[in-house]
Formats: C-alpha cells, sequence, structure tokens
C-alpha cells in the first residue's frame, strides 16, 4: 500500500482468517487518519471471532489512542453494498474451510480455494475479468494447482484471467508466462484492474 501510494481506502474485505490474509488489519489506522474517518470492515461472523482473537486490542473496551478503528459488518451470501460498489459473496472451500470470494460487476476475486460447487460456479460464470490462486504445479491439500487453475478458467472463460497466491515454486515469471493461454497471465504486486 506503501509502495504504490495509496492514500484511499473504502473499505476492507475479508475472505477468510488465515494470517495471510488478516495480518494486515493494523494498517487501517494509516487510512483512519489520512480519510478521516472509522474503517468499515466485512467479515463473516467466524473470521470476526479469529479477529477477535488475533486484535484483541482493536476490540477492547479500553482503546488505546492510535489503534486502528474499525465498524464491523457481517458477510452472509447476501449481497454487500460499499458506497456504490455491490460485492456478491460467493462460496469456495479451502481444504475443509469456507472461504468468501467476491464479484463486483464483471470481476470476480478467488483466493484460497482448491474447490468450487457447480451451484456456486453459477454465480461466477458470466465474469469478464477473474483472479484466482494457482500456487504451485505439485498437488497442494488446501490450493488449486497450476493446471488445475488453468482448468478453471478454460471451464469459466473470462475475457481474462489473472493467477495470485503464487508459489516462488512455480518459476520466473517470463519463463511461467509462455506455457499460459493468451487470456492468462501471472499477477503481480503493484498490478491495476479497472472495473
Ligand atoms: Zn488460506
Ligand atoms: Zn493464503
Amino acid at each position: 500500500m506503501l509502495r504504490q501510494k495509496i492514500k484511499t481506502l473504502d473499505a476492507v474485505v475479508f475472505t477468510h482468517e488465515h494470517k495471510d490474509h488478516i495480518a494486515g488489519l493494523d494498517e487501517v489506522k494509516a487510512f483512519n487518519f489520512f480519510n478521516k474517518m472509522r474503517m468499515p470492515v466485512y467479515a463473516t461472523e467466524r473470521v470476526l471471532e479469529a479477529l477477535k482473537r488475533e486484535f484483541a486490542y482493536i476490540f477492547s473496551e479500553d482503546k488505546y489512542p492510535g489503534i486502528p478503528e474499525i465498524d464491523v459488518f457481517t458477510v452472509t451470501d447476501e449481497i454487500i453494498k460499499i458506497k456504490d460498489i455491490e460485492l456478491l459473496p460467493i462460496d469456495v472451500i479451502h481444504y475443509r474451510l469456507p472461504v468468501k470470494a467476491y464479484r463486483i460487476k464483471d470481476f470476480t476475486y478467488i483466493t484460497d480455494a482448491n474447490y468450487i460447487s457447480e451451484e456456486e460456479k453459477q454465480k461466477i460464470k458470466g465474469s469478464k475479468i477473474i483472479v484466482i490462486n494457482a500456487l504451485r504445479r505439485e498437488d497442494h491439500v488446501s490450493h488449486f494447482t497450476f493446471q488445475q487453475a488453468i482448468d478453471l478458467m478454460q471451464e469459466l472463460k473470462p475475457e481474462k484471467a489473472y493467477f495470485t497466491h503464487i508459489s516462488h515454486q512455480l518459476g520466473l515469471h517470463d519463463e511461467v508466462s509462455k506455457e499460459l493461454p493468451p487470456f492468462i497471465e501471472l499477477a503481480y504486486d503493484g498490478l491495476e484492474i479497472d472495473i
């Protein structure tokens, strides 16, 4: 966020409670200061419980000055409205853990999944841009592999797909890119997507 010089953040929407997806919550304090507002935070009940454990100081009654100031909203299966943006929550599976993916107009963001039911795929279909996790070539218990992610994108047929949550074991960006169908690219830090 610092490197990209991002000064405005409207809300934080959580997918699941694993540390690599929640550790940044403390950084919200900078946006409270920049934007002079409390930060709306969206999470399922289960993820909220994890946030309360991991960031007890943010939820404590006796607040220390300078900690992140957040307003929590519960994510269910209903559409979330943030300003004039609507997000549709989609259920994906990460080994045994339910994870929320989100669709905004024709853009769908899916991380930390290795299974998506046919019913949930219907919510994704028609997306022009999909971001999806593709961890590595070898099988993994809770993440799509490189080939599984390619197969899924060929099934869902977005105009453009980006692979994210990539392990260093996958290889170098330029070399791996050559193996991908033309509509799939590897995402990278600082990538901007207009929707
Ligand atoms: Zn995870
Ligand atoms: Zn993860």
